[in-house]
């Protein structure tokens, strides 16, 4: 079995200059007109890799799912016109056919496929034979390292050696600043165990806004992603997938002339690692006490409605006494317990009284 160190870095047939390597384009390939005006003008901008999704899993059914293998004449015919490496994603074994008959060069297992074992196999399995190809494995929507291990052995297995990884963040309930949760320290993992291989990030699919892709860009950076893959349209308002998070051409050559390779060891110190999980700690605290206080919100309209008092004391008591024994076992100060818990309780009430 080869291990992770065995990654040969991902060689991008030349792009891979020691710079950081971008992939940009549309979230989908929508239309012939659309994929070749954004691939002209990314090309023209000097980026050297195309994306574009035909097959998209999208999360509920009834949304745009893609074109299907219809859209891989539009990506040869950018290949064609710009030389660019031209990268599309596979979910199924139909669709790895279709792209290696179509001569894609790179191709990516989505979040939603990576995080399950039997499709990592089925893929891998078509894919054997055929080591010219170059694999994105994205990181599992389950916050799960081994997951995302396991996909990238899998594929290793096939005999593909031109494989990287790319963390495009996780799921997680509730609200949260950002769409997926970049658990920073997880690929930060990800790279101790495998120091030679190319990790990539997606700060589009992290954001999910686009004034939120130029800072995740650059922290990614910071941090030693070997490159970035950006979504790009060109005209993103009008996607038909990802809209909120797609930026111009135009606004990637702004990006892209704004960001600052810094040279030096990478802040992936153990140090910086773990300030990473304290703020994605706190990013969690915030997004739960917020999802807490509209509860309360809504008890606040309940009691009104029921004519009940607002404050109960014995509830409050009940409330404390759990949260006590629940912070003991957690091993957490009862004394500190008792003021965070009190503190919660006076905005709540203050939020019903609104
Ligand atoms: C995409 O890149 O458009 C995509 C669907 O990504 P992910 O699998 O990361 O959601
Ligand atoms: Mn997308």
């Amino acid at each position: 079995m080869n291990t992770l160190q065995d990654i040969q870095a991902l060689r991008l047939h030349g792009v891979d200059d020691g710079s950081p390597i971008i992939i940009a384009g549309p979230c989908s390939a929508e239309t012939e007109q659309q994929t070749l005006d954004t691939a002209r003008a990314l090309h023209a901008d000097g980026v050297k890799v195309f994306r574009a999704g035909l097959w998209k899993p999208r999360t509920v059914p009834g949304s745009f799912e893609g074109v299907g293998s219809s859209g891989l004449q539009w990506l040869q015919q950018v290949k064609r016109e710009t030389d660019m490496l031209i990268a599309t994603e596979v979910a199924t074994v139909e669709h790895v056919r279709d792209a290696l008959a179509a001569g894609i060069d790179i191709l990516w297992v989505g979040a939603r496929t990576s995080a399950n074992p039997f499709a990592m196999q089925a893929i891998a399995d078509a894919l054997q034979g055929h080591d010219e190809v170059t694999v994105l494995v994205k990181n599992p929507v389950n916050p799960d390292l081994e997951l995302w291990i396991g996909a990238l052995q899998r594929i290793m297995g096939a005999g593909i050696t031109r494989l990287a990884a790319v963390h495009r963040g996780f799921s997680s309930a509730g609200a949260h600043i950002y769409r997926n949760d970049p658990q920073w320290h997880i690929p930060f993992e990800l790279r101790r165990h495998a120091p030679g291989m190319t990790i990539l990030c997606d700060p589009s699919h992290i954001a999910g806004k686009r004034e939120f892709v130029e800072p995740l860009s650059q922290l990614a950076l910071d941090a030693g992603f070997d490159g970035l893959m950006i979504e790009c349209h060109c005209n993103p308002d009008q996607a038909l997938s990802d809209s909120a998070q797609q930026i111009t051409p135009d606004e990637l050559h702004g990006i892209l002339n704004r960001l600052v390779i810094r040279s030096g060891a990478p802040i992936d110190d153990e140090l910086s690692m773990l300030r990473q999980q304290i703020d994605d700690c706190d990013h969690e605290l915030l997004a739960v006490l917020a999802r807490r206080m509209s509860v309360s919100r809504e008890i606040g309209s309940f009691k009104k409605a029921h004519n009940l008092r607002v404050v109960q004391p014995a509830r409050y008591q009940d409330v404390m006494k759990a949260r006590l024994e629940e912070g003991r076992q957690l091993g957490l100060d009862e004394d500190f317990i008792q003021r965070l818990m009190q503190a919660i309780h006076e905005e709540s009430v203050r939020q019903q009284l609104n």
